[in-house]
């Protein structure tokens, strides 16, 4: 999905041909598919979805919710069907930062229907449990939940699927990486060293599960001041940059500190669809870009396709 990029990209390629084949009549179409990729051999695709992306942080505050909504919400902009699972069991705002609210509907009392907020597919524990109430489940209740919440919702014809995973790198986490059929994950750090160690961890995690890591974003990266314009590093400098080449990773995008964003997402308007051109906005549709374009480069899921065979004694 590459909406954004389209124009320029048809312009280019335009011009590159008529510069080749000056007298040539030319009439160029272009158009973009998504297709569903591998994901770990231990694991059964879910119905109505083509790709798993999960969201993960060493720790919490980091950022990550905000990360997972803004990048479901840039994958929509950019023409695919996204749609984003807060599995965030202990701290699950998803529903207020894409502004759904209410029980899910049921049409069979046994399955429920995602609840849209922006355009997106959205599902939460916390739909299902008051907001002030805590979540205390054990590990294996809480994995359990959460598959259920996967498998037992209706999502509909989702080429991407967000997962915003609980912060940390614990059993939960891992037998969730373990469980959940994920094309690719994303590591949400800030730049300090304190949220970099943990955010290793996550990395070792699923290197443990065979889940490909995409890459890591960074946020928090900075603030302007609005007033003066002076670039201050409150969380430090460059960690991001430091842990991707130990580790030959990319660094996706880096988001600085924006309380226009705090305050969209606090209110569930998330700012992406206030000023498309925003530095903010235009940093979250590379993001979507970025990840995409690396999970094109997997080997396509081929399931489906292949053929029946049948050996019969004739
Ligand atoms: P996590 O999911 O890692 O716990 P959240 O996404 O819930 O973190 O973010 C924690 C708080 O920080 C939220 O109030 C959110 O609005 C705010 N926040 C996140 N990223 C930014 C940013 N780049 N600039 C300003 N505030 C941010």
């Amino acid at each position: 999905p590459a909406e954004g990029i389209m124009q320029a990209f048809h312009e280019n390629m335009d011009k590159k041909i008529k510069e080749a084949y000056p007298d040539a009549q030319t009439n160029l179409d272009l158009s973009y598919e998504i297709s569903a990729h591998g994901i770990q051999k231990s694991t059964e695709r879910i119905k109505g979805i083509k790709n798993i992306i999960a969201v993960a942080s060493g720790k919490g505050g980091v950022g990550k919710s905000t990360t997972a909504v803004n990048l479901a919400l840039a994958l929509k902009e950019e023409g695919a069907n996204a749609a984003i699972l807060d599995a965030d069991i202990y701290g699950p705002s998803i529903p207020r930062m894409l502004g759904v609210s209410g029980q899910p509907d049921s049409e069979d009392g046994k399955t429920l229907m995602p609840k849209i907020g922006h355009g997106l597919q959205s599902m939460s524990i916390g739909l299902l449990v008051e907001e002030d109430t805590p979540m205390i489940w054990r590990g294996p209740m809480v994995t359990q939940a959460l598959e259920q919440l996967l498998t037992d919702t209706q999502w509909k014809d989702v080429d991407y699927l967000i997962i915003d995973l609980p912060p940390g790198t614990g059993d939960v986490q891992l037998t969730l990486c373990q469980k959940i059929p994920v094309s690719g994950a994303v590591i949400v750090t800030t730049p300090q060293d304190i949220s970099l160690i943990d955010a290793r961890k996550g990395l070792k995690m699923f290197e443990k599960v065979k889940v490909p890591v995409l890459g890591i974003i960074e946020n928090m990266s900075g603030h302007i001041c609005s007033n003066c314009g002076h670039e201050d590093h409150i969380f430090g400098k460059g960690g991001a940059q430091k842990m991707a080449s130990d580790y030959s990773l990319d660094v996706l995008g880096s988001l600085p500190i924006d309380s226009q964003l705090r305050k969209s997402m606090d209110i569930g308007e998330p700012m992406i669809f206030e000023d498309e051109n925003s530095k903010i906005s235009q940093a979250y549709f590379e993001l979507a870009r970025s990840i995409t374009g690396k999970i094109s480069n997997f080997n396509k899921d081929l399931s489906r396709k292949f053929p029946k065979i049948v050996v019969e004694d004739s």
